[in-house]
Formats: structure tokens, C-alpha cells, sequence
């Protein structure tokens, strides 16, 4: 049986936890891959691995110094190579969400990391862009990266030095295929937000969205996020413990209502 813990009177949805959900739509978050020993974001004062994000996380950052802005995602491309870091449990849980639930299973990840994919998960929306691919800032192309990306780098579709920048979608840039997203919130029976702070828009909205649309929704965090407000269920603890919990009261649930 599915838990109600932490809901506020006056917040629930018409749903509830308990029932047989049919269309589910999971944010994650950088939160989610902490316990995989990938940093977050807001957690060292808005640092991000001891950056600005200014400096490292915008268009303008990376117009005014483009060889730092590469340096930073080279290292943090180098990090997730590297052995030291593994997809956790809750990665794997959402992985095994996806092979057995019955109904339709949307993972949205503000993630650059590729965990959900080396945990098995193969309907991920990464809409914040993946570290594992550069893109032409002339053409739009991406290409496939497995080591550094340097400002000399030249460009396989226009032959020119300089054009090749990570597929990373900066502060003041549009996120990736939100249409889908929007789509798949609206016809949502299940909002699950894992490992966000609710800072960053436009993800931090989705709640707002799947509420619209009679969803229940969830919050699995270590503290209250920023919009926490706005969902009506509420677990606090680690990813890697909360989630598969989750994923095995949505199996059990659905297996005894089939
Ligand atoms: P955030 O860093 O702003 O917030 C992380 C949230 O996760 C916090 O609310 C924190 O309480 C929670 N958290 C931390 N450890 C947790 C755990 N073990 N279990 C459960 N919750 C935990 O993250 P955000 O909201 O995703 O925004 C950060 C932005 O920076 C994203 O857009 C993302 O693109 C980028 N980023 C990505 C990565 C990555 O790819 N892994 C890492 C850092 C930043």
C-alpha cells in the first residue's frame, strides 16, 4: 500500500497515493546523482564546482571566456568517466520503473550526466542538454564527445575552429523539447519530482502544471525545495532510499489492480 506521509491538509489533489496510476512524469534532478558523487549545484553558496555560475553556465560567460567555459565541462566530462562514478540506486529503481510498469513512464532529467541511461533507462528527456555531446553553435549538429572539447577544436560540419560548444543548455537559453514535456504533464495521472531544488525554471513549474491537470504529485527530497508548496505529498530522505521504495509500492500496486 502506497504511504501518505507528510501531506499537508488543504494540498491534496483529488488523487492519492494507493491507486493504479496509468501515466507517469518523473523530474529529476541534480540531487539525484549526489549519492553518485556528482556535485550539485546550489549546495557550495550557487557555486558550481567552485564557479560562478555566470562565469560557466551562460551564453555570455561563454562568449567573454571560452576556453575556461570548455575547461569546466572537460573536467566534469572527465569526473563522469571516470570509475569513481556509478549509477546509484535510484537510478536503477526508475530503470526498473520503466521495464515493468504497465502504463507510460516519462523521465525528465535537468541532468547533464548519462546515469539514467547506464542504469537502463531509455526514455530519458534530457532537457538541460548532455555533457557526453558537443553541438555546431553555427548548424546546430551534435556530435558524440568521449573526451575534451578544446577552442580549437574544428568543427566536422563546418570545417571551422571555434564553432563546437558542449550541448548544454545554458541560463537565458530555452531547455530542449518542452513541447513533449508540456504534452506528456497535461495528460499526467503522476508527478514525481526527485533531487530539485525548484530554483531553476522553467522544470520548477512542472508541479504547477501536472496539478492543472488532477495529477498527484510528489516530492522526494532531502529538504524542502523551493516550490514545495505546491506538492501534495512529500518524502524526505535520500534518493538512493526513497526511490526504490516508490518504484516498489507503484509496481505492487499496479500488479495487484491488474
Ligand atoms: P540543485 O543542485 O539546485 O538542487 C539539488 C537538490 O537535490 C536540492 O534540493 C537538495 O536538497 C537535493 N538533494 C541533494 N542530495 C540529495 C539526495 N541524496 N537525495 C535526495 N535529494 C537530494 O539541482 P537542480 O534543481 O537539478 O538544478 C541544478 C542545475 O544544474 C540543473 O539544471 C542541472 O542542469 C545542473 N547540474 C547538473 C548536474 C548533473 O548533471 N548531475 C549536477 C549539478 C548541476
Amino acid at each position: 500500500m502506497l504511504g501518505k506521509r507528510e501531506v499537508t491538509k488543504g494540498e491534496m489533489s483529488e488523487r492519492e497515493m494507493g491507486e493504479e496510476y496509468q501515466r507517469i512524469v518523473i523530474l529529476t534532478g541534480a540531487g539525484i546523482s549526489a549519492e553518485s558523487g556528482i556535485k550539485t549545484f546550489r549546495a557550495s553558496d550557487g557555486l558550481w564546482e567552485e564557479h560562478r555560475i555566470e562565469d560557466v553556465a551562460t551564453p555570455e560567460g561563454f562568449a567573454a571566456n571560452p576556453r575556461l567555459v570548455h575547461q569546466f565541462y572537460n573536467l566534469r566530462r572527465q569526473q563522469l568517466l571516470g570509475d569513481a562514478v556509478q549509477p546509484n540506486a535510484a537510478h536503477l529503481a526508475l530503470a526498473r520503473l520503466e521495464a515493468e510498469f504497465p502504463g507510460e513512464v516519462l523521465l525528465v532529467t535537468q541532468n547533464i550526466d548519462n546515469l539514467h541511461e547506464r542504469a537502463g533507462c531509455r526514455n530519458v528527456i534530457h532537457m538541460h542538454g548532455e555533457l557526453l555531446k558537443s553541438r555546431c553553435a553555427r548548424s546546430g549538429e551534435l556530435f558524440p564527445v568521449g573526451g575534451d572539447i578544446n577552442v580549437d577544436d574544428v568543427c566536422d560540419c563546418c570545417n571551422l575552429a571555434g564553432s563546437l560548444r558542449p550541448h548544454v543548455v545554458w541560463f537565458g537559453e530555452i531547455p530542449l523539447l518542452m513541447d513533449e514535456i508540456y504534452n506528456a504533464l497535461h495528460q499526467c495521472d503522476l508527478f514525481v519530482a526527485i533531487g530539485t531544488s525548484g530554483n531553476v525554471y522553467p522544470a520548477a513549474g512542472f508541479v504547477r502544471e501536472a496539478v492543472a491537470a488532477g495529477a498527484h504529485t510528489l516530492e522526494i527530497n532531502l529538504e524542502p525545495s523551493a516550490v514545495q508548496s505546491m506538492f501534495a505529498e512529500k518524502r524526505r530522505g535520500l534518493a538512493s532510499e526513497q526511490v526504490p521504495r516508490l518504484v516498489g509500492e507503484l509496481l505492487s500496486v499496479n500488479s495487484m489492480t491488474r
